[in-house]
């Protein structure tokens, strides 16, 4: 029998077959995942929603906010605990606007950080063809970041993320910017040309050395000194080098003061630890060691009542920081590691020519200022209603007994007055508002130190810092991060004295609400909160809020009249030349 030969079916080989596609989306998400990105903060809306879907899609978290300055700072804090860059991700015009706040803020600050904004067809906007979201978001960024890149097409967008990753970590590290222009987020490419563009990076960071005749000359002021001191800054705790800190530290038993963010890396109640003698230091050392800190104006500029005659070593990366306000008697430039390296080299078998009553008479001087602190808080315990210091006299020993929480701190007196009463004893365990004394920055940063590290948060924030932030209290509860939130309510901004209760007249421009009830917000978004109006309700809520390892937020009451104009830093302000009535 004959057989009949079947009609062929088309073979997939045989079918029309288009090459796979790819969008500059889909180049995007898998750019980020190549450089080794893990999370990304960000709010969509046009043009970057399916991106941030297929961001999701590579297995990178995307934590979405509700304003962009927010998911900016989360960004910048997870750039500072981790030494990666955190990626913030924007819409057009103002999304991008509200967004830069917080990149410019980290290159202020040395964090690295990337922020990716979608962004209109340049070539409109260079005709000022009034395009949709339409600004010169490149140029506008220009001036503000370490670095700035504009993708006009899919195939640049593995190189720009790959060098922008590069910027933010290098040298001193700062803020980033990549335009994401809706041409190259949209443009199709081939799958086979896009596996093309990618390639491993070698050495995304790369430290440099410092010269041996800086390191030399550095050895040589340290062993010569006779009241040496070591100022550590948040680019010592930024770098890492926590356990080459300690050995000099230890070994030459020479006393640290902390920067506030750098608290931790050394532990405040430490032996060697002067942390409350940075007057006497500035007076009366002869050699102070700088490690990742700027003279700027939290240290008075090195003026003021800092000696004339005291030589400074300066560790740092930047070599334009080196004789900024004060000569540097000896700059070292490079990488911290390294160059901590070279110094604990070159102190090997030398010895130090330190008069031991240097550190006796700084570790007296420590015992009577702890005795005159612990008298403070013990005259505010009983305070009614509380005072800041009533407060924190509850939350000391509960902070300090769960060290590895993260503390945030934003305000004017709250965060003076928490910096001063909370010692922390683990490095990279406190973000505050930093070098620009920004208000703002709470609810981002504890969001992004809680995803960055998975590790409980604790934020101390003053009633008028909160309120920059609080909306994105509810990301923290749609996230369910172990976050407590600690609202140090006191009416206003410095105080709440003034605030006319019968509203017959308008507010002062300091006065907010001292009846406002901030735990009412995190009952909106199901978190555990809690209202408290003596030291016995705080303690149970911040053990208990702790332990949940669950978004809770906690209103304490205080009297409006705690709290001073500008904090600690009142001198700041132009004197008025009217009587200010309250
Ligand atoms: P603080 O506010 O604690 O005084 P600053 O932000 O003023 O700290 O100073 C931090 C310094 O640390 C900056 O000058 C920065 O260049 C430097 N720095 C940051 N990272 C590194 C690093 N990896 N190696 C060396 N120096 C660094
Ligand atoms: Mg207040």
């Amino acid at each position: 029998m004959p057989t009949t030969t079947p009609t062929p079916v088309p073979t997939p080989a045989s079918a029309p077959h288009y090459p796979e596609q790819l969008t500059g989306m889909d180049i995007l998400a898998r750019a980020l995942k190549n450089v080794g990105i893990e999370n990304v903060y960000g709010l969509v809306g046009i043009p970057i929603t399916e991106a941030a879907y297929l961001i999701q899609a590579q297995g990178i978290r995307f934590v979405g906010f509700r304003h962009e300055q927010q998911a900016g700072m989360a960004a910048a804090t997870e750039g500072f605990l981790t030494k990666k860059p955190g990626v913030l991700m924007t819409v057009s015009s103002l999304g991008f606007l509200n967004g830069l706040t917080a990149t410019a803020n980290a290159t202020v600050n040395c964090y690295p950080m990337i922020q990716i904004s979608g962004a209109s067809d340049p070539t409109m906007v260079d005709m000022n063809m009034g395009t949709y979201e339409q600004l010169d978001q490149f140029n506008t960024a220009k001036g503000l970041v370490k670095a700035v890149f504009r993708c006009s097409h899919a195939k640049d967008i593995p190189s720009a993320v790959m060098r922008a990753y590069r910027a933010a970590v290098s040298g001193r590290p700062g803020g980033v910017y990549i335009d994401m222009t809706t041409p190259a987020l949209g443009e199709i490419m081939n799958a086979a040309d896009v596996e093309k563009l990618f390639y491993e990076p070698v050495d995304l960071y790369s430290p440099v050395a410092p010269n041996a005749a800086a390191v030399d000359r550095a050895v040589k002021i340290l062993t010569s000194a006779k009241k040496p001191a070591i100022l550590l800054g948040k680019g010592a705790a930024y770098a890492q080098v926590d356990d080459k800190i300690k050995t000099l530290i230890e070994k030459y038993s020479i006393p640290y003061f902390p920067m506030s963010m750098a608290k931790g890396l050394m532990p405040d109640d430490g032996p060697l630890s002067a942390l409350s003698c940075r007057s006497t230091i500035m007076e009366q050392a002869d050699v102070v060691m700088i490690i990742g800190a700027r003279l700027n104006w939290l240290l008075s500029f090195g003026k003021g009542k800092w000696s004339q005659d005291i030589k400074f070593i300066q560790l740092d990366v930047e070599s334009q920081e080196m004789d900024v306000n004060r000569p540097i008697a000896a700059p070292v430039v490079g990488d911290m590691g390294l160059s901590l390296d070279a110094i604990l080299a070159g102190l090997e078998g030398k010895t130090m020519s330190a008069d031991p009553e240097w550190l006796a008479s700084l570790q007296a001087e420590t015992k009577v200022k702890g005795a005159k602190f612990a008298a403070r808080i013990d005259s505010a315990r009983t305070m009614m209603p509380m005072h800041h210091w009533t407060a924190l006299g509850v939350i000391k020993p509960i902070l300090e007994g769960n060290p590895d929480v993260i503390l945030i701190n934003e305000g004017a007196n709250t965060l003076d007055d928490t910096r001063d009463a909370i010692n922390m004893s683990l490095p990279r365990h406190r973000v505050d508002c930093a070098t620009w004394a920004i208000m703002g920055m709470g609810m981002g940063s504890a969001i992004g130190a809680a995803v960055a590290t998975g590790k409980s948060v604790v934020a101390v924030e003053g009633d008028s810092a909160f309120g920059f932030s609080g909306m994105d209290f509810s990301t923290a509860c749609r996230f369910n991060l172990p976050l407590t939130v600690v609202v140090f309510n006191n009416g206003g901004i410095y105080n709440g004295v003034g605030v006319p209760l019968d509203k017959t007249s308008d507010p002062a421009p300091t006065t907010l609400d001292i009846r406002a009830r901030y735990d009412r917000l995190g009952d909106a978004f199901g978190a555990q909160t809690y209202y408290v109006q003596t030291p016995d309700e705080l303690q149970k809520a911040l053990t208990e809020s702790i332990a949940s390892k669950k978004p809770c937020l906690i209103d304490v009451q205080l009297a409006a009249d705690s709290g001073a104009e500008s904090g600690h830093i009142g001198y700041l302000n132009p004197a008025p030349l009217i009587d200010i009535k309250v």
